[in-house]
């Protein structure tokens, strides 16, 4: 299982509909590069310079970061070796504006979107996921308390870091990112329906039995 063209997909999804943990799957198998929003904003936050500082004040309420900023993050990324064979998009774009911002960067770069797979699972399989979401603070490996349990408690099985808790799965926090999540991606799905890019897919239960489902899917329209 290798991908023989370039392959640029969108994972969209709820936060906690298991974007992350598809994205690691689909890199083990395709060899494509894992571009999250999520994370590299994160990581602007910990070097704690005055742009991680701004940043922090969006995220830590839930709210999103301005398109500008995180369309700069994603383009600039997107340029490197490393991105050439495919990239898996996860957690962007979150709105239409940064949608055509990244249609535009694509057709500059003669590259093309080949699928967008919308991952969807119901509210309270999302809130169950995030509040036992727990994460490696070194190397970023996820782990949940309850479904994927680390061998020691609070410990990462891959490094041996610290597990933590992320601020905003905190639960007052997860009810805003939902909303957000939902008035922002109204328009994007959309978006990519009109393209014939959207692909609605179960992502309700085991993760690879979902990469099956995405295998099989991609084979049949010889996107591998
Ligand atoms: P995530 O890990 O994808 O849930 O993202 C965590 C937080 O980072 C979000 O709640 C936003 O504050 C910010 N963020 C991530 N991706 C984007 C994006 N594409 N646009 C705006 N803000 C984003």
């Amino acid at each position: 299982m290798t991908v023989t063209k370039q392959l640029n997909m969108i994972l969209l999804g709820a936060p906690g509909a298991g974007k992350g943990t598809q994205a690691e799957i689909l890199v083990k198998n395709y060899g494509l590069l894992h571009i999250s929003t999520g994370n590299m904003l994160r990581e602007a936050v910990k070097e704690g310079s005055p742009i991680g500082k701004q940043l922090s004040e969006f995220m830590s309420k839930g709210a999103l970061v301005p398109d500008e900023i995180v369309t700069k993050v994603v383009i600039d990324r997107m340029a490197k070796p490393d991105a050439q064979k495919g990239v898996i998009l996860d957690g962007y774009p979150r709105t239409k504006v940064q949608a055509k911002s990244l249609d535009e960067s694509l057709n500059a770069s003669k590259k093309n979107l080949q699928a967008v797979l919308y991952l969807k699972v119901s509210e309270a399989v999302v809130i169950e996921r995030l509040c036992g979401r727990r994460g490696c603070k070194d190397c970023g490996k996820i782990f949940h308390v309850k479904n994927m349990p680390p061998k020691k408690e609070g410990i990462c099985d891959v490094c041996g870091g610290a597990l933590f808790q992320r601020e905003d799965d905190k639960p007052e926090t997860i009810k805003t990112r939902l909303k957000v999540y939902e008035e922002s991606t109204k328009d994007l799905i959309e978006y990519y329906k009109a393209k014939g890019l959207l692909r609605e897919m179960d992502a309700g239960s085991d993760p690879d039995a979902l990469f099956k489902e995405i295998n099989v899917l991609f084979q049949k329209e010889g996107l591998l």
